[in-house]
């Protein structure tokens, strides 16, 4: 037979020709599309995706663990550019509000074996407790999961990441400051939101005192005198006064006073006038009035050493990226932007609250969608679902302001 014989028209007159072999050929189309169908499926089935976490904090942790249970993940490593002791050891508490708590739960966090205190839905621990537990949970599955202390994501490591071959999700979760989602070629545009809510922060440190888990305290419809600093008119009886959070460990605590914004002359002084004195009486007072019966009282010469505040009252803003997630066709490549480094809180209002556990609801259905998106729609949608839960994350915040978290 001659090669002609094997071209593209001997192919077809022979398949083709219209001698009763029409069924033969429609067969033999089917047979090679239902193949084609049935191997992409096995393809998608068994195809891994290699995760990459920038940033060991609450966030990346937690998503690393929703990650790790998800059978569709393969290899897994997070980078965090500090060393494991300091991570571990930072003399934070952290919060989980109610929706959180049963979130982690349900996804096998077990709070009871983790030290800790429940009060009213809420659960506290210090940070380095959560940390601990979740990086003892990835160890005991053995799941093929390297958390990396004091590796930087740098230039160097995103050209490694580009060369990679097979797809790559990348959450990002490096906090409030972190530059690794720009680095990565996200847009840095953010938006800022308001939630129609004041607010001023104090931190106070007790060196004497070990740093045990401390529940909440709130107190909310408080009203300041504050003739003494001035000719400042009263607030009118049955105006929406103060609320007040005090929060954070037995060494270190802090407190947070907010008021939704309206025509109080109390919120208006302490918004323009910068008296120190002032604001340190009220953060004194505030204290002395609600801390917990253990606690001992605060004396003036005591905050003023080891007191920090806000000197007034600042508008809480919350600031979000405009985009956190995105698709780079020309190494396969999925990036988003979770926790703080998504969302985050203006510092001085002290309105840090775990919000950004919230993003991770998503985590596990985006993975799936990832891991099966062949064509461009499926890409696209991916993107979309995601790009939607956060859309709601950020509507509800500025729709509702610190309702939830403050005033409740
Ligand atoms: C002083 C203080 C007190 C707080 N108190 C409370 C409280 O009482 N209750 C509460 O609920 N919340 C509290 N918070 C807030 C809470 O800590 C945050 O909401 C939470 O830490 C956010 O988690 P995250 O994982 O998004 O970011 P982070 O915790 O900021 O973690 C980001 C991690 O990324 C790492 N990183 C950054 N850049 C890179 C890079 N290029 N490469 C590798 N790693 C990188 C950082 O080292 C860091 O470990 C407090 C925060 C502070 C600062």
């Amino acid at each position: 037979m001659s090669h002609d014989d094997f071209s593209d028209g001997w192919l077809i007159s022979r398949y083709v020709a219209p001698d009763g072999h029409l069924f033969m050929t429609v067969l033999f189309l089917l047979a090679f599309l239902g193949g084609r169908a049935v191997y992409g499926q096995f393809r998608r089935r068994v195809r891994k995706l290699d995760v990459v976490v920038i940033g060991a904090g609450p966030v990346g942790l937690t998503a690393t663990f929703i990650a790790m249970r998800s059978p569709r993940v393969g290899q897994i490593t997070v980078y965090e550019e500090s060393p494991r002791e300091y991570v571990i050891n930072s003399p934070y508490q952290i919060t989980f509000d109610s929706t959180s708590f049963s979130f982690l739960e349900t996804i096998g966090v077990d709070f009871n074996n983790m030290e800790g205190c429940h009060d009213l839905g809420l659960f506290y621990t210090k940070v380095g407790v959560y940390l601990q537990y979740i990086l003892d949970q990835i160890q005991c599955t053995g799941h093929r999961c390297k958390v990396l202390f004091g590796a930087k994501f740098d230039k160097e490591l995103r050209k490694n990441l580009e060369r990679g071959n097979g797809r790559t999700l990348v959450i990002v979760c490096d906090g409030k400051k972190g530059q690794s989602a720009s680095l990565l070629g996200l847009d840095e545009f953010t938006d800022q939101v308001s939630c129609h809510t004041f607010g001023a922060m104090a931190g106070i440190e007790r060196p004497h005192l070990r740093e045990v888990p401390t529940q909440e305290i709130r107190a909310h419809n408080l009203n300041f005198d504050l003739s003494a600093y001035g000719p400042y008119s009263q607030d009118q009886n049955g105006t929406s006064g103060f609320s007040l959070k005090i929060f954070g460990n037995s060494k270190y605590r802090y407190m947070c006073l907010a008021i939704r914004r309206c025509d109080s002359p109390t919120l208006k002084a302490l918004r323009t006038i910068l008296d120190r004195s002032m604001m340190r009486n009220i953060f004194l007072k505030c204290f002395n009035t609600y801390k917990l019966k253990t606690e001992p009282c605060l004396s003036e010469s005591f905050v003023l050493n080891h007191m920090k505040y806000s000197p007034r009252l600042f508008e809480v803003r919350y600031t979000q990226r405009c985009e956190t997630v995105a698709y780079f066709d020309d190494c396969d490549m999925f990036v988003v932007v979770e926790g703080e480094a998504a969302l985050s809180c203006n510092f001085h209002t002290g309105m840090d609250i775990n919000q950004g556990i919230r993003g991770l609801h998503s985590l596990d259905q985006f993975i799936t969608r990832v891991t099966w998106a062949e064509s461009e729609k499926s890409i696209s949608s991916a993107l979309a679902y995601k790009m939607q839960h956060s859309t709601k994350l950020f509507t509800s915040l500025s729709r509702d302001g610190m309702q939830e978290f403050m005033f409740s």
